[in-house]
């Protein structure tokens, strides 16, 4: 009646299919506490609060000059909860696009996480909510029925957004409204109607948002009818002085800022005062959030200037600190940050500069004091800090000091670089590193053979980041890092240890000999035929020459398109019986053929131990299956025998067609 549009007011409108999608995982996973609800609407309640604190800074008459607060309203014998807030509101079209979309790039990411879990593992999805902006929808986990009803901060009418959570919602005017902010009125499901409880909901709020800064209060309605007792007061807790902060309100604290549900592996609360002041109270999560590999890399840390929020969009870390959460409190930025002065203003350059000094003196610390929490960090997040050795010149030996790695010595991770250098082996002048793609892949490659035989240590490398930064970092310690499957390893040099690997070589010029016609078979696939040095128990692998990339590495960075398409170096066992047998044969000059068709088998194979396809599978498929059939038929030739030999031939030929 008294809307203005000409059509009617109410509107029924379908969810955007994701959305759909993820209220019927709500609604059915099997959360077997789904408190965190309580903890989301609260959370969605403070930043409106926040928000509207910040606009009135350039409008002081939009807050009309009252406390901006959240108040809660159990009521038991209705089942219903409500949590209202007189914060910034939402509009008609902000309803129906907050609550009625996806707003986040994140959210199909979490929607498949969710799906993906099975019911044993779906207690762990909770802690993804907060972090991928849908913790609204999750107050469908308790609810039958949600009713939203908003007023936007200025005046204007009020909305009323309800839905079941079935796939529609309605947007209708709302004739009883507060002058300003929303409230989120939940009808609770049968089995979830202790969330109406007075004493549930004051356990639950001082449980998990003692700490949100912005008073709550709780409405109930006693003998002598309403009253209204404050919960939390509001109070900033970065403000208060550390001696009177328990780890407990820390990690609540942490929780609610972050999203998260982890225990904080390491917390740093400090007032800084000099050049500027600021407080600043940063936490490095336990565990990874889903969104750290996101392509834009933003860190998450909330500004803050003299207790008011202002923005979780200014730079406050380097990107490969982007895992840290928490806040910084200026004293001394205006109030009025615009958005191009959050990316010139010196004073926030400075703070930046200042920050990753002290987060990084302080993970240094961590791992000095509590290697196993710290370890936990690196398991998490080293991935991400790599990317610092080489985007951050100026601080890759902090980061050195800080990297831990997988090494054939230490499998399980942990090992310093420091440490290595010191168990160095005699002669030995580089750090020697293998690239791949899994673990599982580089501790069965052929190439670390020589290594292992010589007692020499190698670091085993699977992330993504670290074909970057092993290119680019000088070294550490005046040791250069190098490739096991680059150039000549130089492993002549350092006496073998393990003594099952002393070589019986065959001789020198068969070899050359065999050699040869390798490389006549191979042709332009490879750029050379040598004897090897690091191998013990294969008879050969491929390798890059002395001047070229990384193999594995030309590989991970051919998939972003520039790979360089060098021609790999084919080396041969001397010590290796088939390559022995081989060499004596060629050179007494017979058996070209059998030469040739292992010179096939042997490139494949070595393709195959480094992750690769043979460059023609049906060629080498033809080969295998040639020699598997003489396999079987030397002990006693059969018909049997002949007929697989005649099939491999056969398949070989319409494959190649
Ligand atoms: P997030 O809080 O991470 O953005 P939510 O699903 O919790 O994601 O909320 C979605 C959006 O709905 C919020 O970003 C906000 O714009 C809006 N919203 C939710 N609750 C409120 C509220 N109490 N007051 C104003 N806006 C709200
Ligand atoms: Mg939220």
């Amino acid at each position: 009646m008294t809307s203005q549009t000409e059509t009617s007011p109410t509107e029924t409108r379908a969810f955007e299919a994701d959305v759909a999608r993820l209220l019927h995982l709500m609604v059915h996973s099997v959360y077997s506490s789904p408190d965190v609800f309580l903890r989301e609407l609260i959370s969605n309640a403070a930043d409106a609060c926040e928000k509207l604190r910040q606009m009135a800074l350039t409008d002081a008459s939009l807050t009309g000059g009252d406390t901006l607060a959240i108040e809660i309203t159990p009521d038991k014998d209705a089942a219903r909860l409500i949590i209202a807030d007189n914060g910034v509101g939402m509009t008609r079209e902000e309803l129906i696009e907050n609550l009625g979309t996806m707003a986040r790039s994140g959210t199909e990411k979490f929607r498949k996480a969710l799906e993906e879990k099975d019911s044993a593992e779906a207690e762990s999805g909770k802690a993804l909510i907060g972090q991928f902006g849908v913790g609204f929808y999750s107050a469908f986990m308790v609810a039958s029925e949600v009713t939203v009803t908003s007023r936007a901060a200025g005046g204007g009418e009020a909305w009323r957004w309800t839905s079941d959570g079935s796939g529609e919602f309605t947007v209708a005017p709302a004739e009883d409204a507060p002058a300003r902010g929303t409230s989120v009125e939940l009808t609770l499901r049968e089995d979830h109607k202790d969330y109406a409880d007075e004493a549930t909901i004051e356990r639950l709020v001082r449980h998990h948002s003692a700490h949100v800064p912005v008073p709550i209060k709780i409405r109930t309605t006693g003998e002598d009818g309403a009253e209204t007792r404050e919960l939390v007061d509001g109070t900033a807790l970065w403000a208060k002085p550390k001696s009177e902060i328990t780890a407990e309100e820390y990690t609540d604290f942490y929780r609610f800022t972050a999203g998260a549900f982890d225990e904080p592996a390491l917390t740093v609360h400090a007032r800084v005062e000099g050049r500027q002041e600021y407080t600043c109270l940063l936490f490095v999560p336990s565990m990874q959030p889903f969104d750290l590999f996101d392509p834009d890399r933003k860190g998450r840390l909330k500004l803050y200037v003299r207790r008011v929020f202002i923005t979780d969009d200014a730079d406050l870390v380097p990107p490969y600190l982007r895992f840290v959460r928490g806040l910084v409190d200026s004293e001394d930025l205006p109030l009025n940050l615009s958005r191009e002065m959050l990316q010139t203003n010196p004073m926030l350059t400075q703070m930046k500069s200042a920050l990753t000094r002290r987060l990084l003196t302080e993970m240094k610390k961590l791992a000095d004091t509590e290697p196993e929490t710290y370890a936990k960090v690196w398991d998490a997040f080293g991935a991400v800090m790599k990317e610092g050795l080489y985007e951050d010149a100026e601080r890759r030996d902090e980061l050195f000091a800080l990297a831990r790695f997988r090494t054939t010595t230490q499998p399980d991770g942990g090992r310093k670089l420091a440490d290595y250098v010191a168990d160095m082996k005699e002669n030995q002048t580089a750090i020697y590193y293998a690239v791949g793609d899994s673990f599982d892949r580089l501790t069965a490659s052929p190439h670390l053979e020589g290594f292992k035989a010589r007692g020499i240590e190698v670091l085993l490398l699977a992330d993504p980041v670290d074909a970057f930064w092993v290119r680019t970092a000088l070294g550490f310690d005046g040791k250069p890092f190098k490739s096991v499957t680059q150039g000549s390893a130089d492993l002549d040099q350092i006496p073998l240890t393990d003594q099952r690997h002393v070589p019986d070589e065959a001789k020198a010029s068969d070899i050359a000999t065999l050699s040869a016609l390798i490389k006549q078979t191979l042709g332009e696939r490879v750029s050379e035929v040598k004897t090897s040095t690091r191998l013990a128990t294969s008879p050969a692998c491929l390798v890059a020459s002395d001047m070229g990339y990384d193999r594995q590495l030309e590989k991970i960075v051919g998939r972003q398109g520039q790979g360089l398409g060098a021609k790999p170096i084919l080396e041969l066992n001397p010590s290796h019986p088939l390559i022995k047998t081989l060499s004596a044969r060629a050179a007494t000059g017979g058996a070209a053929d059998v030469v040739g068709d292992t010179a096939w088998l042997l490139f494949g194979a070595a393709q195959i131990m480094d992750g690769e396809s043979p460059t023609d599978s049906a060629e080498f498929t033809d080969k295998l299956v040639t020699a598997m059939a003489a396999l079987v038929r030397s002990p006693a030739p059969t018909d049997h025998a002949d007929s697989i030999s005649t099939e491999g031939s056969e398949g070989g030929e319409s494959d190649a067609g």
